[in-house]
């Protein structure tokens, strides 16, 4: 059977965005707002619409699709690892899943004794790491202001936003957030009481904030001090999208050696797999034989997708393209010097373009009437967290496009 008889399982990627809007509003539950356009196929860093308009993606599902859109080596793995064997549940062993725990392991620099438990999404990675947390048997944690874990129970006990928790309390309690890079205000929290500190190295949803220098250091040295895990949330700063493998491996963090890394989002290319990582064997051992799991974890075709995108990243030298054209893009819009761009801030490709005023919301719409995918991660912040793979010119082409963007923002926006 060709790829093509799938057509016949599939909808025809025909019609306008707007008569499959209508469809969506009435079959898909209203949890994400109204989506912007329906997108039919990508290639490379383009996607195209159901209006046959093509973009710039410089959101990649959100810090995503590391690779791009249909890499032809993660259509091959997938394809391939799914002719020949697609799911086994956790009674069996695959090897996909076994290459890809080691290469986590040698990707994350950890020591001998160091266990991979794979899951399916970042929220899950971090539901692991909350539950290493309580296996400590003490009651605290520890997380930041503006951090951002997830939007399942545990995961949403460990995110900040008051208006994602509200609505859904009680939640898992002990867990209190102090300002994220505040030293002496982590100090005054980690106790003895204390089971883990949970941090993202780069505030992603928090608006693209890295860790000051040196502040992951103190935190490591906080918690060895008390006792407590260093836990390091990398769903969005992990897989190379800082131009490091982890984030928490760049230079201004120190290269410090956490005890659990959770990691998702680009590790699949975009297919789902998420993974929590316990640096040395007593973290390893907080998880024991019953005391967790899921169906899916680890599953051939996720594993496949995730041993191809470490493969491509690392075969292709991705981590030096994401610093060069990481740099290049946020010199460029620096150099454009127009008033409503206070800054860049974010590392590598995950990066966060500082506005004036709060017209996030209209540029990012503005954006996507010139042909540019993008978010507004705060209403006064752009987020651009585009394919690993993104070129210098289409980098280029971007700079150029932002004046325009931003002055369409300007007449049309109205703050948020
Ligand atoms: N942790 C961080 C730092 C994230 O940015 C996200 C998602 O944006 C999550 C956890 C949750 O990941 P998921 O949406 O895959 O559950």
């Amino acid at each position: 059977m060709s790829v093509h008889e799938a057509a016949e399982a599939l909808p025809a990627a025909v019609g306008s965005s707007e008569a499959w809007l209508e469809r969506y509003r009435a079959s898909v539950m209203g949890t994400y707002g109204a989506p912007q356009r329906v997108l039919v196929r990508g290639e490379g860093c383009w996607v195209w619409d159901a209006d046959g308009r093509r973009y710039l993606d410089l959101l990649a599902g959100i810090a995503t699709n590391a690779l791009g859109h249909a890499h032809p080596l993660l259509v091959a793995a997938v394809t391939a690892q799914l002719t020949t064997l697609g799911h086994v549940s956790n009674f069996f062993a695959t090897a996909p899943q076994i290459a890809l725990a080691e290469q986590l392991l040698t990707i994350a620099r950890a020591p001998g004794g160091s266990r991979v438990f794979f899951c399916n999404s970042g929220a899950e990675a971090n539901e692991a790491a909350f539950k290493m947390a309580r296996r400590t048997g003490r009651p605290k944690v520890v997380a930041a202001v503006d951090g951002f874990h997830g939007r399942t129970m545990g995961a949403l006990a460990l995110t900040h936003k008051p208006q994602y928790r509200a609505p859904f309390e009680p939640l898992p309690g002990g867990v209190e957030h102090v300002p994220f890079g505040d030293v002496g205000a982590l100090g005054r929290a980690v106790d003895g009481a204390t089971a883990a500190v949970v941090l993202e190295p780069l505030q992603g949803e928090g608006g693209v904030r890295p860790a000051p220098p040196g502040y992951l250091e103190a935190a490591r040295r906080i918690t060895r001090e008390q006792g407590a895990l260093l836990v390091l949330d990398e769903v969005q700063s992990g897989i190379g999208r800082t131009g490091a493998w982890f984030a928490h491996q760049l230079p201004a963090n120190g290269d410090v050696v956490p005890d659990v890394v959770t990691t998702a989002k680009g590790l699949g290319g975009g297919i789902p797999i998420g993974a929590a990582i316990a640096y040395g064997e007593h973290n390893a051992a907080l998880l024991g034989a019953g005391q967790h799991g899921t169906t899916f974890g680890g599953n051939p075709v996720a594993s496949a997708a995730a041993l191809a995108t470490l493969h491509a990243i690392e075969r292709d030298d991705v981590l030096a393209n994401v610093r060069e054209v990481g740099a290049r893009l946020r010199e460029g819009i620096l150099a454009l010097g127009h008033p409503l761009v206070a800054g860049v801030r974010g590392q590598g490709l995950l990066l966060g373009v500082e506005l004036t005023a709060e017209i996030g919301p209209a540029a990012a719409a503005a954006a996507l009437e010139h042909g540019f995918i993008l978010n507004a991660v705060r209403p006064d912040t752009l987020r651009l967290a585009p394919p690993l793979v993104l070129t210098a010119a289409q980098a280029d082409s971007f700079v150029a496009a932002l004046p325009g963007v931003l002055d369409a923002a300007t007449a049309t926006g109205t703050p948020a």
